[in-house]
């Protein structure tokens, strides 16, 4: 991982409440060079593979899904909040912090047996993307990989991902 890329996050203390370190990646996103930059290396190894579709998590993993998607030749698959997919969806119930929540996906949107790239731009707990993975798998997919600009080691997500035999890339850490 490279220094600048590192530098082109900005940590917001205390935001949206007291105690949690908000790693913003609109400053990435506004860096031409930083912004593909990490597109490039997150889809690095799986350039030349045959990856089907990319599948994005609202909302930031909308815009990094996309740009990783049009790099692998693939197609793009929203992974939406409830109640915003137009058509006929299949969805999952996820802990957050404070509750829970649902999130869903268009039951056509994956063939089964195809393979999937989900895209994130963090991952903290891993719950969300445990979630994201159960949708995939539930609709028959082959999850290939989870990918992610940032990876908050301390809080365990990437380790679970990992367990559930899914290959887990992440550009840099913060502790
Ligand atoms: P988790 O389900 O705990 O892995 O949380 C991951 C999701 O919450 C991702 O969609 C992130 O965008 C968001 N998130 C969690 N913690 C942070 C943080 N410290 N800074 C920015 N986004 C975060």
């Amino acid at each position: 991982m490279s220094s600048d890329l590192r530098s082109s996050i900005r940590s917001i203390p205390d935001y949206p409440k007291p105690g949690i370190v908000f790693r913003d990646i609109t400053t990435l996103l506004g860096d031409a060079r930083a912004f593909r930059r990490a597109i490039d290396e997150l889809v690095q190894p799986w350039a030349g593979t045959k990856v089907d579709k990319v599948a994005g998590i609202e909302a930031r993993g909308f815009i990094l899904g996309g740009a990783v998607a049009h790099q692998l030749s693939a197609g793009f698959v929203p992974i939406r909040k409830k109640g915003k997919l137009p058509h006929a969806t299949v969805s999952i119930a996820y802990s957050l912090e404070y509750g829970i929540d649902e999130m869903e996906m268009h039951e056509d949107a994956v063939a089964p047996g195809e393979r999937v790239i989900l895209v994130d731009d963090l991952i903290a707990t891993g719950g969300t993307a445990t979630a994201a993975v159960a949708l995939l798998k539930r609709i028959g997919a082959e999850v290939e990989a989870a990918c992610f600009v940032i990876d908050l080691p301390d809080l365990g997500g990437a380790r679970k991902i990992r367990d559930l035999g899914v290959p887990v890339r992440t550009l840099m850490e913060f502790a």
